[in-house]
């Protein structure tokens, strides 16, 4: 790469020292493709779409595949009915955190900096039964790709919020495990995307440095007594990584806590805090850090008299219970005659939520009545809650899955007025109704593929 910023040069090789010419010889080589597998939805087993360009499991995650090549996500109806997320290599570490923190008991987490989703949903994928995620994004634009995503992703035990740091405040001592996969100055991903280079100068790294210790200090207090803060960036710079660190444990009750490491290629960083580095010359990914904080104070969690109306929470009816998998746990909500199926233990927490933040999503929007009927909504179809064996499916060949992907209409035998799930591979797509002489298309224009279908594939 000739165009380093030479600051960044001159710095990195005084930290790498004798690495450093493998680490630019490595910024040279094409970023690998990394795919992570959605557990529930491909039962571990690798989409046929993927099969002929699957290379080698990545070494800390038992979803993570390298792929050989870049294929058009876009055109896969596996990658849009959720059966896995695009992930760069080295993040899916979050993941080995995870295990080394979680047991079996359910947990409360909250992702701080969530969008576009891919920790996130790697964190949902391994919480134990009963647990609930709060995935926030501050950024409106970025929320809405966060939602989309975790509804691809199809775990339903999540709330989506678009709220500032700050905004957490009523929810002190509230989480077992809080993300901060904090915004950075972005160094891990000069090679991904070249554009980032432009961006990077010497005064926004002390910039991101005092971001990054002002969300800390605003999202400390929501941390459990005992809780765990994973920290995290995509950058080398050591003032936002082991720094921070450090710092944390200066600025509050906390200690940083060493994990043992699955691979050598993850280098432990030079700090008294705890913290990995990996480095695209040593493991196949971007570059990334991350550390484990734990709390040593701080009160209980005691929820706050919820002060705006009640939503009243009701059994869920028969035509959508059927067709959900543990429905027992389950509960359902009815505002403006739409229904929203959630996970019965965590309802008050969800309306804490929903009453001192912007929740954007919770829960699984299931139904909307009217006249009596009721009408299947998106989030039903790509819910893992879903009992596929309940439903009309109709498994389409790549042709009209990609049609149906873009909202055009395709020929399904069903009975007149017979909801019908659009499947690929058997993996959900989304509603479609049968009117007889067509199939009413269902899918959110808003989720429609908007590229021009190549001929080949039609
Ligand atoms: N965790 C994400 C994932 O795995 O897909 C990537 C998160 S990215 C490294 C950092 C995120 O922090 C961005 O989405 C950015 O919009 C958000 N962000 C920016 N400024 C912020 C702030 N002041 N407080 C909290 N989040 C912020």
């Amino acid at each position: 790469m000739s165009n380093l910023p030479p600051a960044f040069e001159s710095r990195m090789r005084k930290q790498l020292g004798q690495e450093a010419d493998a680490f630019f010889k490595a910024l040279n080589q094409p970023a690998p493709v990394s795919i992570r597998l959605n557990p529930i939805k491909t039962t571990g087993k690798i989409p046929d779409t993927l099969q002929s360009i699957v290379d080698k499991k990545t070494e800390w995650c038992p979803e993570g595949y390298f792929l050989s090549q870049r294929p058009v996500f876009t055109l896969d109806p596996c990658y849009q009915g959720g059966a896995y997320y695009v992930q760069e290599a080295s993040s899916m570490f979050i993941g080995y955190l995870l295990k080394q923190i979680i047991h079996e008991q359910p947990v409360k987490v909250l992702d701080l900096c969530a969008a576009p989703g891919g920790k996130s949903s790697l964190t949902v994928s391994a919480l134990p039964a009963d647990s609930l995620l709060v995935s926030n994004e501050v950024i409106r634009s970025r929320a809405t790709i966060l939602k989309e995503n975790m509804l691809r992703w199809g775990y339903s035990n999540v709330v989506v919020t678009n709220n500032d740091p700050s905004d957490f405040s009523a929810f002190e001592s509230a989480f077992d495990i809080v993300i901060v996969d904090a915004p950075c100055s972005g160094e891990g991903m000069f090679r991904k995307d070249p554009a980032s280079i432009g961006e990077w100068n010497e005064n926004n790294l002390t910039v991101c440095r005092d971001r990054q210790k002002r969300i800390l200090t605003d999202i400390w207090k929501t941390l459990k007594p005992d809780g765990y803060l994973i920290y995290s960036t995509c950058t080398y710079n050591p003032g936002e990584n082991e720094e921070i660190l450090e710092w944390i444990c200066r600025q509050f009750q906390a200690e940083s806590i060493p994990v043992s490491l699955p691979a050598d290629t993850i280098t432990p960083g030079n700090s008294t805090a705890y913290g990995y580095h990996f480095y695209p010359h040593k493991t196949t990914g971007e570059g990334f850090f991350c550390g484990l904080i734990r709390k040593k104070d701080g009160e209980k969690y005691r929820p706050k008299k919820n002060k705006k109306q009640k939503t009243t929470t009701f059994p869920i009816p028969p035509e959508l219970s059927r067709l959900l998998i543990h429905s027992e746990n389950l509960t359902a909500q009815n505002e403006d005659n739409r229904i929203t199926i959630l996970p019965d233990m965590h309802g008050e927490f969800i309306r804490q939520l929903r009453s001192e933040l912007k929740v954007t999503a919770y829960g699984c929007e299931a139904a909307e009545l009217y006249n009596r009927k009721i009408k299947l909504l998106h989030p039903l179809a790509l819910t893992t809650w879903l009992n596929k064996q309940a439903c009309s499916c109709y498994e389409a060949e790549l042709p009209e899955a990609l049609r149906y992907l873009k909202k055009e209409d395709i020929q399904v035998n069903a009975k007149t007025g017979e909801w019908i799930l659009i499947t690929y591979r058997h993996i959900a797509l989304g509603w479609g109704k049968n009117l007889g002489n067509r199939l009413n298309n269902y899918l959110p224009k808003e989720w429609r593929i908007r590229m021009d279908l190549p001929t080949d594939l039609i």
